[in-house]
C-alpha cells in the first residue's frame, strides 16, 4: 500500500508556516501500520500542482493533499485537481449547501471569492467539514484514492480522524480495527518509564504495542492492539499500567496538567490562590483555561517587583535584603499572603530566575523555588530547570500545578523532577 502526501502552500515553502499536518497524518497512520512511502511541498503554482498530482497518483494507491482549499486566488487545489483528472470544474451542491450553512450561522453574506470553494471537479465526493468553511473532496485518480483536506490544523485534524482514516482503512482493506489507549503521565521520563516497565512487566505481550511521545511538558503513553480480539488485553495492560503509574497518570486523550490539577481540587473541595513572579501569570492564566475553574480558583496576583512583593502581599523588606526574592522565605511569605488575602484554601507562589540575565554564582539562571499547600502546611521545593525563558515559565508552571495536584491526591511518593538537572544545584 503506497501512500503519498502532497502538501502545498507558498507559505510552507518560504517558511513562514511550519508543516505541522504532515507529521499529524503520518503519526496517525503509524496507528493504522502505515507509514508513507513519499511526501512532497509544492507552492501556489497551478502548472506544478497539476503535475504533482499526476505524478503521485499514479505512482501510489492513496494521495493525500492537504492545503489550497481556501477562498483566495491562490489556493488551488480543486482546479489543479481538476486538471490532473481531466474533469470539469463545477460548483458542487453539497459543497455549496455547506457554504450557505455555514454563512448563515455567523450572518454572512457569501462573497463571490467564497463561492469559489464550492467549485470542486465534478466527480468528486465531498468530505464534511464542520469546523470551517471549505469542505475536502475525493475521487479515484488511475486506481489512486486521492483525499484533499484543508490547511488549518483545527480543520485538518478532526478531518483526518473522522473522515480521512476511515477512506484509508476502507482503500487499504484494513479490517482488524486498532485499539488505542492513550495515558497522559508526568514527572517521568520516557526511559524511566520504560525501564519500569521492563522490569516489573517481564510477561508483557508482544501483541500489545507500546509508543511514547513527548508533548511537553507531559509524556504520552500509547496502547495498542489491531482486531477486536485483542481489546480486552489492551484495556488489561492498559489498567495495569495506569495502577503502576498512578501517582503520575493525569487522565487519557487530551487531558492537560491544569485539568488534571482542577479536578484533583474539585474532587476535594478546595480552592487555590497563586502568587506569582518568574511566570507572570501562566499558572493562573492555565488553571482558567479549562472549564470549571471557577470552582477552584479564587486569585491570582502577578508580583514582578520586590516593592509589590511587599506591598501587595506582606512580604518583609528584611526578607527581601538578607536572602533576596528567589528564595525559600520569600515563597513562603508570597504564598501565606496571598492566602490571607483571598481566603483561599491552597496557594501556590513561585519566584525565580528565567535568565537570560540575573543569575548569580549561587542563584544560577534557571533556579527557582516554589511553595505550595495549605496554611497548616505549607512546603517548598527548590527546582533548577536551565533551559530558555519561555521553556522555564512553561515548566515551572507544570511542576507547580503538579504539586499542588499531588498534595491535594495526598501522593506521598518524592517526585524526582529532572533529578539530572536538579543534581547540578
Ligand atoms: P489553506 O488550506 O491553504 O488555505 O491553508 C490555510 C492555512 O493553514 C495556512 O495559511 C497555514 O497557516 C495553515 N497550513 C497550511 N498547510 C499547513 C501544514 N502543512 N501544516 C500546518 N499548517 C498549515
Ligand atoms: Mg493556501
Amino acid at each position: 500500500m503506497k501512500i503519498a502526501l502532497l502538501l502545498t502552500g507558498n507559505e510552507l515553502m518560504s517558511g513562514d508556516t511550519v508543516d505541522t499536518n504532515s507529521s499529524y497524518l503520518a503519526q496517525s497512520l503509524k496507528d493504522l501500520g502505515l507509514i508513507p512511502a513519499i511526501k512532497q511541498v509544492v507552492g501556489d503554482d497551478l502548472e506544478l500542482l497539476t503535475y504533482s498530482i499526476k505524478d503521485l497518483a499514479s505512482r501510489s494507491d492513496i494521495l493525500v493533499i492537504n492545503g489550497g482549499l481556501g477562498p483566495t486566488v491562490d489556493d488551488l487545489t480543486a482546479v489543479a485537481l481538476a486538471r490532473a483528472s481531466q474533469s470539469e470544474l463545477v460548483s458542487h451542491s453539497v459543497a455549496m449547501t455547506h457554504l450557505q450553512e455555514w454563512a448563515d450561522r455567523r450572518g454572512f453574506t457569501l462573497t463571490p471569492s467564497n463561492l469559489k470553494q464550492a467549485n470542486l471537479p465534478v466527480t468528486c465526493d465531498v468530505i464534511p467539514n464542520p469546523n470551517g468553511s471549505a469542505v475536502g473532496f475525493s475521487l479515484v485518480l488511475n486506481d489512486c484514492l486521492v483525499l484533499c483536506t484543508p490547511g488549518v490544523p483545527s480543520e485538518f485534524k478532526p478531518m483526518v480522524e473522522n473522515e480521512v482514516l476511515p477512506r484509508i482503512r476502507k482503500h487499504a482493506g484494513i479490517r482488524g480495527e486498532t485499539k488505542i489507549s492513550r495515558l497522559r503521565l508526568f514527572g517521568i521520563s520516557e526511559s524511566g518509564l520504560q525501564d519500569i516497565i521492563d522490569a516489573e512487566f517481564p510477561e508483557w505481550p508482544s501483541n500489545v504495542e507500546l509508543g511514547f511521545r513527548v508533548q511537553l511538558p507531559v509524556l504520552e503513553l500509547k496502547v495498542a492492539t489491531i482486531g477486536q480480539a485483542l481489546d480486552k488485553l489492551n484495556e488489561h495492560w492498559t489498567e495495569r499500567l495506569k495502577t503502576r503509574f498512578s501517582d503520575n497518570y493525569l487522565g487519557d486523550n487530551d487531558m492537560t496538567l491544569a485539568r488534571a490539577h482542577n479536578s484533583a481540587l474539585q474532587n476535594n473541595g478546595l480552592c487555590v490562590v497563586t502568587a506569582e513572579s518568574c511566570t507572570g501569570g501562566l499558572i493562573a492564566s492555565q488553571i482558567t483555561s479549562e472549564a470549571g475553574s471557577s470552582n477552584v480558583f479564587r486569585a491570582g496576583y502577578v508580583v514582578y517587583s520586590n516593592e509589590m512583593k511587599e506591598s501587595m502581599l506582606g512580604v518583609q523588606a528584611q526578607t527581601l535584603d538578607r536572602v533576596g526574592a528567589v528564595s525559600e522565605e520569600t515563597v513562603l511569605e508570597m504564598a501565606k499572603g496571598a492566602l490571607k488575602l483571598s481566603n483561599a484554601d491552597l496557594a501556590v507562589a513561585v519566584s525565580g530566575i528565567a535568565g537570560p540575565d540575573g543569575g548569580t554564582p549561587d542563584k544560577p539562571v534557571g533556579t527557582v523555588y516554589i511553595a505550595f499547600g495549605s496554611a497548616s502546611d505549607l512546603r517548598v521545593r527548590k527546582l533548577f530547570l536551565p533551559m530558555h525563558r519561555v521553556m522555564f515559565q512553561r515548566m515551572v508552571t507544570a511542576f507547580s500545578l503538579d504539586l499542588l495536584r499531588r498534595f491535594v491526591s495526598s501522593i506521598t511518593t518524592d517526585v524526582d523532577y529532572y533529578s539530572e538537572l536538579r543534581r547540578k544545584t
